[in-house]
């Protein structure tokens, strides 16, 4: 049988970025390991088999990486949120706060047909509010969030709690 590989001692810590007494998780050394990157995209992948998903919703940017691999992986479609003003068709948009502000994600508005599975993906989970928009956005486009799948969470910020009922995997915790 394969040996697990260990995805923490694939991610970097980056004291004071980007602010001082923020340790920053740098995903890129996980990306640029071959196995790693396979490890965590069939476990994504795996999240969402059983869960019958038409369409993976990742958030800009560093979500996109694993996103449309696990979609790929999965026979799924892949839908893009980006930052206001990006997408060229008709969207909608949530908004999330930040510690210093608001900021929105926004989705084209024929993205998710009514009835569709949705799982939600990011590369790391830390207050929720990008993952919360996420899912709003795709409730309002009529479509079921089966699952939100995350390589990292900083579950000391409580984001789960945030989009809870919606089930959250993610293959890193950092308590
Ligand atoms: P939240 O909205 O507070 O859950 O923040 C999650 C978003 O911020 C995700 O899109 C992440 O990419 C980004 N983020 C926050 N902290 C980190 C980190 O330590 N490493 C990588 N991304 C982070």
């Amino acid at each position: 049988s394969r040996s697990a590989i260990d995805l923490r001692s694939c991610i970097r810590d980056i004291p004071d970025y980007p602010r001082p007494g923020i340790v920053f998780r740098d995903i890129t050394p996980l990306l640029l390991d071959a196995a790693a990157l396979s490890e965590a995209v069939r476990r994504l992948a795996a999240y969402g088999a059983p869960r019958a998903v038409d369409f993976v919703v990742a958030a800009e940017a560093r979500g996109f990486i694993l996103g449309a691999a696990v979609a790929r992986e999965l026979g799924a479609g892949f839908v893009p949120a980006r930052k206001p003003g990006k997408l060229p068709h008709e969207t909608i948009s949530a908004e999330y706060i930040l510690e210093y502000g608001v900021d929105a994600l926004e989705v084209h508005a024929d993205a998710i047909g009514h009835g569709a599975n949705v799982l939600i993906h990011d590369d790391l989970l830390a207050t929720g509010g990008t993952a919360r928009a996420l899912c709003d956005l795709v409730e309002r486009l009529g479509g079921h969030v089966v699952g939100c799948a995350f390589l990292a969470e900083l579950a000391f910020l409580g984001g789960r709690e945030r989009i809870a009922p919606f089930d959250v995997c993610s293959l890193v915790t950092y308590d």
